[in-house]
């Protein structure tokens, strides 16, 4: 079987606009700059609204009339795939995952992490999806599995209300649905003072008090903060027991991470923005994490997930992978045990946005999830969703 194209569809359609997509947003970096910094305000359909939608989908076309396809896509990918990797795949054996990475990997001098990594992830995900249908099985049967099944899922807030009422009213409400853990979001950092500190520190506890002692509780402050504003926020929700401290500060100050780590003394997690093995192991390294979250949307793909996944139990880090999409982390993690990757990311609201041009919904049951059993990561697109599809350049 050889490769005879790679082809971007860009896929649209209209949908009713149903409430506000978000109600809060997070911290973000750019706060530092109070000219960027602005204050969030939720569009509020009006009834009947509608909203056009397009999302970019990557489809690997063979001589044998077996495609592979991955998405959404994200769009500053689309040239690289198109323009650079294209013609680099043209007659390769698509079943040759391996070694189709490897040439991405060896062609271009910045291919270790970015847009140019991200692009090879989307491709190594198409090529699995490929190899899948081609031999008939769902991913996670190629990879080894099944080896957990179901997948616990952790509910992830991010886009709910923090003020407290509302806060503990979804908590709960996520609670009773069977999830193990929730995942909240800041909204203050740095720029807010001592007030902002205060009322992160009173989310939290906003949301311990809500659920009671035994779920996890996640946070995420999108890297957003500094070191010591770290330290002082983390040391003062240190009594709610938070299950992890994700991104702080960016994934590449690994000093500053494992200062957090020690003299706030909580666990700490990174890894979404994190680029193949390479970089993961360097953290592990340095003592400076508790938990990888590598992203196999991101990091190198479902082959470069699986090898960060067996660098992270020789250090006995779980890997919790970050949730951009969701098929290729489920069949990846139906794929390993539970102790080496023990639960994957749902995003509650941005979840239906991911998935609305495809057949059927991934959706936790009793916070667990099953891989499709489909041929390939179980992807496929709607004709009854979309009205437009079209090959772009
Ligand atoms: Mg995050």
């Amino acid at each position: 079987m050889r490769i005879t194209d790679v082809v971007l569809l860009e896929v649209s359609g209209e949908f009713p606009v149903e409430g506000p997509f978000s109600e809060e947003r997070r911290v973000d970096p750019l706060d530092a700059y109070p000219e960027f910094s602005q204050p969030f305000a939720p569009h509020r359909p009006e009834p009947g609204e509608r909203a056009r939608h397009r999302d970019l989908f990557l489809e690997i076309r063979t001589d044998e009339e077996v495609t592979g396809l991955f998405g959404p896509v994200d769009g500053p990918h689309a040239p690289i795939l198109r323009r650079e990797m294209r013609s680099v795949l043209i007659d390769c054996d698509p079943l040759a995952i391996e070694a189709i990475w490897d040439l991405l990997l060896r062609r271009n001098r910045h291919a270790r992490s970015g847009h140019y990594m991200m692009a090879m992830s989307a491709l190594d995900c198409a090529l699995w999806d490929l190899k899948g249908k081609a031999l008939g099985l769902p991913v996670y049967r190629l990879l080894g599995g099944p080896v957990q099944e179901p997948v616990r899922a952790y509910a992830s807030m991010l886009g709910f209300s923090l003020e407290p009422d509302a806060l503990a009213r979804r908590a709960q409400e996520y609670q009773a649905l069977g999830y193990h853990a929730q995942k909240w979001f800041f909204r203050h950092g740095p720029a807010d003072g001592g007030e902002g500190a205060s009322r992160n520190v009173a989310m939290v506890r906003a949301a311990r008090e809500a659920v009671g002692d035994g779920p996890a509780l996640m946070f995420d402050a999108f890297n957003s903060w500094d070191v010591p504003y770290a330290v002082d926020v983390g040391r003062r929700i240190a009594e709610y027991r938070p299950a992890w401290l994700e991104e702080p500060v960016p994934c590449n100050r690994i000093r500053a991470l494992r200062t957090i780590r020690e003299r706030a003394g909580i666990p700490i997690a990174t890894g979404e923005h994190l680029y193949s093995r390479w970089q993961v192991k360097d953290l592990l390294d340095a003592d400076a994490v508790d938990v990888i979250q590598a992203d196999p949307d991101w990091c190198g793909g479902i082959s470069e997930l699986l090898k960060i996944a067996s660098v992270c139990s020789a250090y006995d880090v779980p890997l919790c992978p970050h949730g951009h999409s969701l098929h290729a982390a489920l069949h990846v993690a139906a794929a390993l045990p539970a102790n080496v990757l023990p639960q994957v990311e749902f995003l509650i609201l941005h979840q239906p946005h991911k998935q609305r041009f495809m057949r059927g919904y991934l959706q936790p049951e009793g916070g667990v999830l099953r891989p499709p059993e489909t041929p390939g990561l179980g992807i496929e697109l709607d004709p009854t969703k979309t009205d437009t599809v079209r090959e772009i350049e």
